[in-house]
């Protein structure tokens, strides 16, 4: 029995997605224009298909599991399962009007003429917020639309946010923050839930990994308490006695988010010789 998995054939999400299961050990013969693949170390097919597809060939069954944004699994509206995030292909869906125009707040929409490729999740935005606004769905390029005059407003996909300021746009509303996630087909048997299961262990150690450091610092004795209390650590640091005397070796984990903050706490207490190292994978 094999896991099949579905990811996008080509585009944004393609790479990282295959970096994620290499990072989990697994290995892909990943050729050119090839529809399907096996894994040779894992029992895991992929499956290379569009990412609007992916909600739904995971529906049906036809894959078990996929790698698609949010976005798109909100869009389609497909019954399946988020398992979890996984930390790439982070955009946010927004609203965007021409930069000229004043924008006071989301009531500034009503009536107007809204271009997107979302109309799903635009269409409930606005219904939240009382508003009846004229949706036209298009498949790409929405940014074009204010200035070709086929509408006075997008809802589109945005990370830096240089593709609206080069067609003149502002971003005025987040409707949807988004990244990847794992999605898994709701009638999965005993065996492809243990396979899954697999899976998702790997995937959690290279996703703490990543948001962890490991830090390795020297401590003059006479503080060592002190610099022991600033790092959280797995359990407690490591600390290994230097061969110059007074001196100690401190090691530990430190978070990506506490980082800056703590390395400057342990140098004003007078940790030298700071070395931090990425981590390849964290099971805790
Ligand atoms: P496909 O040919 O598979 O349909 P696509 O053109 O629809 O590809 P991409 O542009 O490759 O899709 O985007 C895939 C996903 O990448 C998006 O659905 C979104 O989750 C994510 N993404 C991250 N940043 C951005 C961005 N700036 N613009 C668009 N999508 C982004
Ligand atoms: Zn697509």
């Amino acid at each position: 029995m094999k896991l099949r998995i579905a990811i996008q054939k080509s585009g944004r999400l393609h790479e990282d997605s295959i970096k994620l299961l290499k990072e989990c050990g697994i290995d892909i013969n990943n050729g050119v224009n090839k529809l399907k693949t096996e894994a040779s170390n894992f029992p895991l097919e992929v499956f290379f298909l569009r990412d609007d597809d992916i909600p739904q060939y995971v529906e049906d069954g036809v894959a078990d599991i996929g790698m698609v944004g949010e976005n798109v699994v909100l869009e389609k509206n497909r019954s399946v399962k988020v398992a979890t995030k996984l930390g790439f292909g982070k955009c946010r869906l927004s609203l965007a009007v021409p930069r000229s125009v004043e924008y006071n707040g989301v009531k500034d929409m009503d009536k107007l003429r809204i271009a997107t490729s979302y109309p799903v999740i635009l269409e409930k935005f606005l219904k939240e917020n009382g508003i009846t606004a004229d949706i036209h769905e298009i498949s790409g390029s929405v940014e074009i639309a204010p200035g070709i005059g086929l509408a006075d407003a997008i809802c589109d996909l945005v990370s830096s946010g240089s593709t609206l300021f080069m067609n003149g746009l502002k971003e005025v509303e987040v409707i949807l923050k988004s990244e990847s996630v794992l999605i898994t087909n709701n009638n999965l048997n005993a065996e492809q839930q243990q396979l899954l299961e697999k899976l998702l262990f790997r995937i959690q150690a290279v996703k703490k990994a990543k948001n962890n450091k490991y830090v390795l610092l020297n401590a003059p004795n006479d503080n060592l308490q002190k610099i022991i209390s600033l790092l959280p650590g797995m359990k407690s640091p490591t600390v290994l006695p230097l061969a110059e005397a007074g001196w100690s070796s401190v090691h530990s984990v430190l978070n990506e988010n506490d980082f800056w903050d703590i390395i400057e706490s342990l140098k004003a207490a007078g940790a030298q010789g700071i070395l931090v190292v990425p981590i390849e994978k964290m099971i805790i």
